[in-house]
């Protein structure tokens, strides 16, 4: 039990006995180190998330060691493998179908730009039908790959602003995808 290490707090005001932050700092530190992970696998990269997700590599110590099979309560959409275009409709209604605050990591080269299946019959990257933000290089990335993404994810988690998924710029990102 002594091994038990506490996330930091976030940047703030001490003294005796009280503790002042702002509240997005706060927000996001929760958001940060609870992130459900819905696995969107179709071919070896999901394999290696199984190993990532093992007692070894441990997922869980970033507080996501509940995968989600229900998009309704998830808020990391993990895409690994190769994704192809009838597959494409079906990923953006599990993206549409997450609530916000959502994000996106694209997990191989597969689901990053297609990977080495540059054929009439495979998606060129996910970022053509959904927002991404972090792409994990490797065919099949790491186990430690897909953890320093997840922590890039933490990072963005952890500093937005709670007005983000209200702003113009966010409202205009998703309408390019045709999404509102
Ligand atoms: S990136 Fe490589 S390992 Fe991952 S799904 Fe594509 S072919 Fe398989």
């Amino acid at each position: 039990m002594g091994d038990v290490k506490l996330v930091d707090a976030p940047p703030g005001v001490e003294g005796a006995g009280f503790f002042a932050t702002a509240l997005d700092k706060a927000v996001g530190m929760a958001r940060a180190n609870s992130l459900w992970p819905l696995p969107f696998a179709t071919s070896c990269c999901g394999i290696e998330f199984m190993a990532t997700m093992g007692a070894h590599y441990d997922f869980a110590r970033f507080g996501s060691e509940r995968p989600s099979f229900s998009p309704r309560q998830a808020d990391l959409l993990m895409v690994m493998g190769t994704i192809a275009k009838k597959m494409g409709p079906v990923l953006r209604q599990v993206y549409i179908q997450m609530a916000e605050p959502r994000w996106v990591m694209a997990v191989g080269a597969c689901a990053s730009s297609g990977g080495i299946f540059d054929s009439y019959s495979v998606l060129q990257g996910i970022d053509e039908i959904i927002p991404v933000d972090v792409y994990v290089p490797g065919c099949p990335p790491r186990p430690e790959g897909m953890i320093d993404g997840l922590m890039k994810i933490q990072d963005l988690v952890r500093n937005e602003s709670l007005r983000r998924r209200n702003s113009p710029e966010y409202k205009e990102l998703l309408s390019k995808y045709g999404i509102l």
